[in-house]
């Protein structure tokens, strides 16, 4: 197993929209084994391959009732608001107040190509959204309202700025 370095703000693979996965489930194994190590280790509850450099549509998550992984997943059904501190390890060390559906399904693809559904409310279901939209090249500022954007591209250009003068 492998811990990969996690892609941030900035670098192109996080904007591209991800390629349908055809990999075979051998190489599926690996490659989720090496995104639930680099997940734990960050620590994170989800991620999504462009995080890791590879735009291809699978994410891994566990939001503490154990792993999970969807290949080629598809936003079903979405329902409520629900306004959460949202964080992500590619904008990391930043968490905004974002108001997202409450509830998610989502289908999709084991890495045997079985059929599989995951849904739920609060966490399960930001997490759902927060790793689908990361397949298609969309990172959580882009839900954020168009004031909340400017100031966190704001605040993260400033922290960057800051964090170059102790070099
Ligand atoms: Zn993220």
């Amino acid at each position: 197993m492998a811990i990969y370095p996690i892609r941030t703000f900035g670098d192109p693979v996080l904007r591209a929209t991800a390629a349908d996965v055809t990999d075979d489930a051998e190489s599926l194994e690996r490659l989720v084994a090496d995104m639930l190590e680099t997940m734990y280790e960050a620590p994170g509850v989800g991620l999504a391959a462009p995080q890791i450099g590879i735009s291809k549509r699978i994410f891994v998550a566990d939001i503490g009732e154990g792993p999970f992984t969807m290949v080629n997943p598809e936003i079903v059904d979405l329902s409520g608001t629900w306004t959460f501190d949202e964080g992500c390890l590619s904008v990391p060390g930043y968490y905004w107040p974002i108001k997202r559906p409450d509830f998610a399904k989502a289908r999709g693809f084991d890495i045997e190509g079985n059929p599989v559904e995951f849904e739920g409310e609060e966490l399960m279901g930001r997490v759902l959204q927060h790793e689908i939209d990361h397949l298609h090249g969309m990172l959580l500022l882009e839900r954020l309202s168009r004031r909340a954007k400017k100031q966190a591209l704001r605040d993260i250009r400033e922290d960057s700025v800051g964090s170059a003068g102790h070099l």
